[in-house]
């Protein structure tokens, strides 16, 4: 059988930024408030070629956030560092290996209608520059393409949420092992996606 829209989930990451800033309780917090339920959680600290395999399983990231990227720089009227999408992510994934091992990291898998988007929504845009006021990115950093860039490092943004369910199902098997998934009802799923909603009144 299909699986229903409420068992859709997805893998969030507070990368060390997250951690440092003692934003792991206000992000969690966002998750909770929206309707999903926390699946599994753990700390480490990662390692690079575990960082690089997570951001190459999708064959197609390589280009996507090159292009992402270029597109960036295009719509603020600025030159991109390069106009080759392979080579601006190369880039990239070295500074994100740095980034994302450089201190403890939150691994979490959500679990509900349609966690992969609604996720997204919370975490807002890549860049924190133009991410959207009331998204996690855009209300607590402030960091830009063009100052990662200058300096040599990654964009600090915060957290790592899977792009689309696919992506999800990898990253998910890449961070977990099946049993450190919890299979659990939480009450609140009644009043969610309960069709008839007959258990409230006595
Ligand atoms: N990143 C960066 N410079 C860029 C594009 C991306 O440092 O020009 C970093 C940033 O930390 C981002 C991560 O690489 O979160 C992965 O990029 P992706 O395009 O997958 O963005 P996300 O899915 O995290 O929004
Ligand atoms: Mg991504």
């Amino acid at each position: 059988m299909e699986k229903h829209f409420k068992e859709e989930r997805t893998l969030v990451v507070i990368k060390p930024d997250g951690v440092q800033r003692s934003l792991v309780g206000e992000i969690i917090k966002r998750f909770e408030q929206v309707g999903l339920k926390l699946s599994a959680v753990k700390m480490m600290v990662p390692e690079p070629s575990f960082i690089e395999k997570h951001y190459t399983l999708d064959p197609n990231w390589m280009r996507l956030t090159g292009e992402k990227t270029i597109k960036g720089y295009l719509d603020k009227g600025l030159e991109p560092p390069s106009n080759d999408p392979i080579a601006i992510s190369q880039k990239i994934l070295d500074n994100l290996k740095k980034y994302v091992t450089s201190g403890p990291v939150i691994a979490m898998v959500w679990e509900g209608a349609h966690s992969v988007k609604i996720v997204r929504k919370l975490v807002g845009g890549t860049e924190p520059l133009t991410s959207d006021v009331g998204t996690i990115r855009g209300d607590y950093v402030l960091d830009s393409y063009q100052m990662g860039d200058v300096d040599g490092r990654s964009v600090r943004n915060l957290i790592h949420a899977s792009g689309t369910i696919e992506e999800a199902e990898m990253e998910i098997k890449h961070w977990f092992l099946e049993n450190e998934l919890v299979d659990y009802r939480l009450i609140q799923e009644q009043i969610l996606y309960d069709v008839n909603l007959d258990g409230i009144l006595e």
